[in-house]
């Protein structure tokens, strides 16, 4: 009898807890209206503007790369927001990006960057593809193409916003610089550089905007409302070698004990069940505490309480692509080689295993962890390369606060607007010891279904998606703009 009192007494104990910690959760700051205004413009316009841009194959990754469609796409903008190219100053910037710079009234402050790209990667079949890839076509209240949410309508937005503060006489008070990438999907050799030039020279920027993030339908399953999804953090991305051969080659007629493909496959199917260990990280806790009041109580219950209900997070974050990973460091092979002739043992077997990082993870500790793993069956391990990724932004800056009245004030009121880790490598990453802050989003609206489409076929935006992103940006730059610290 008397255990059965004490396990009532510790449900009872466990159940206070939990109540009262979701009682005290904290209070959420409420959305507020900015004190900037938009100008309108008109949508036909913007979405011609667009679809226009769309037409240039600045595919980035081809084996040949062609160097007329950027310069053309170029041109292009600069005869389309003639005003914009008069006013700031074009830089020379590396390759075939483009360097903006606005110059503001007061130099003690901080420059701002915001970051955006026009090359694409590859468009695939064109089979796959309900209006051709390279048409820009209008269609549906969409505008369709190859780069239509990555990342040209960011490039086409910022131009439009710029366009139309310039209209009305704005001029920022700090310097802001605008940096359109030309091999973000390859690397982005150019912003490296551009990175360098600047740290040879001291610059140091009050924040950065990038890509990474964006709105959200049904994020998660039962979340009534839509998220915005600002990416405070990116993933890592660490490519490992490993290599098998403490095995004996020889005639297939007369195999030995062991062969070094058996022994690589042990050692990736080990490295396998390594890959599904999650951990409820500080951005994913932060995550949650953002979202947890708009769920139904029992969801609302197990995300107030992490650690008492860590089983079910995780089960609860597996059930959208957009959380899948973001409580695991994901590995998994993408090249396999061994054997040449199919009665001959090879007597040596590689495999690629990419690898990305969350952000609390080292590249050394995951490396460890993989050598410690496959060291049972022989197999060694190479390092081969390595993108940092121990970047963590502040959700409590100044920058993001008006990041966040931005999104409010052109997306929604009722948005729910949460920090986040994006699993995409952005060109951001290279600029990252220029600041103390990274925020990554874009103003259009997505769901999670759709997401497939920016890197597959039918890549398209709203034209209400569209409208949505010139007005944050418009705001977005008057507020950063303007601040006076
Ligand atoms: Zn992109």
């Amino acid at each position: 009898m008397r255990y059965i009192y004490a396990i009532v007494a510790v449900i009872l104990v466990a159940l206070a807890i939990i109540s009262i910690r979701m009682m005290l959760m904290p209070e959420r700051e409420q959305p507020t209206v900015s004190s900037y205004q938009t100008k309108n413009f008109s949508m036909a316009k913007v979405s011609q503007h667009l679809s226009k841009a769309l037409q240039f194959k600045t595919v980035s990754a081809y084996a040949k790369r062609d160097a007329s469609q950027f310069s053309k796409l170029r041109d292009y903008l600069g005869a389309t927001y003639f005003s914009v190219f008069e006013k700031l100053d074009v830089q020379s910037s590396p390759g075939q990006s483009l360097l903006l710079y606005w110059p503001g009234k007061d130099k003690s402050l901080k420059p701002a960057l915001f970051i955006a790209h026009f090359d694409v990667v590859p468009e695939g079949d064109d089979k796959d593809w309900t209006y051709l890839p390279f048409s820009g076509a209008m269609k549906q209240g969409a505008i369709w193409g190859r780069g239509a949410l990555d990342d040209k309508s960011q490039v086409i937005s910022s131009m439009e916003a710029i366009q139309l503060l310039l209209s009305k006489g704005y001029q920022p008070q700090r310097d802001l610089y605008f940096y359109f990438g030309d091999d973000e999907e390859v690397g982005g050799k150019s912003a490296v550089q551009l990175a360098q030039q600047w740290q040879d020279k001291g610059l140091r920027f009050f924040a950065i905007f990038d890509e990474g993030g964006a709105v959200v339908k049904k994020l998660i399953p039962k979340l009534k409302r839509t998220a915005a999804l600002i990416a405070i953090a990116e993933k890592g991305i660490l490519d490992l070698q490993l290599k098998a051969t403490a095995a004996k080659g020889g005639h297939a007629s007369m195999p030995p004990k062991r062969t070094v493909i058996a022994l690589m496959s042990h050692a990736i199917s080990k490295l396998d069940e390594l890959s599904k260990h999650q951990q409820v990280t500080p951005i994913a806790r932060d995550f949650m505490s953002h979202i947890d009041r708009y769920l139904p109580l029992p969801q609302r219950m197990i995300f107030a309480n992490p650690e008492l209900f860590t089983g079910q997070v995780m089960k609860y974050f597996s059930r959208s692509p957009l959380t899948r990973t973001m409580l695991k460091t994901t590995m998994v092979p993408t090249i396999f080689n061994a054997g040449y002739k199919s009665n001959v043992i090879p007597i040596a077997a590689t495999a690629i295993i990419n690898i990305r990082l969350l952000p609390n993870d080292s590249e050394k500790s995951v490396e460890n962890k993989v050598r410690r793993v496959v060291a049972p069956y022989d197999v060694k391990v190479v390092p081969v390369s390595y993108t940092q990724n121990r970047h963590i932004s502040s959700a409590k800056t100044m920058a993001y606060k008006e990041l966040q009245q931005s999104i409010w004030q052109s997306a929604g009121m009722d948005l729910v607007i949460t920090p986040w880790v994006t699993m995409v490598a952005t060109d951001s990453r290279h600029f990252a010891m220029l600041a103390d802050n990274i925020y990554r989003f874009r103003a259009y609206t997505i769901r999670p279904k759709a997401l497939v489409s920016i890197h597959g076929h039918n890549e398209h935006i709203t034209q209400n998606s569209l409208r949505d992103m010139v007005n944050q940006t418009q705001i977005l730059l008057q507020e950063i703009g303007s601040l006076d610290n």
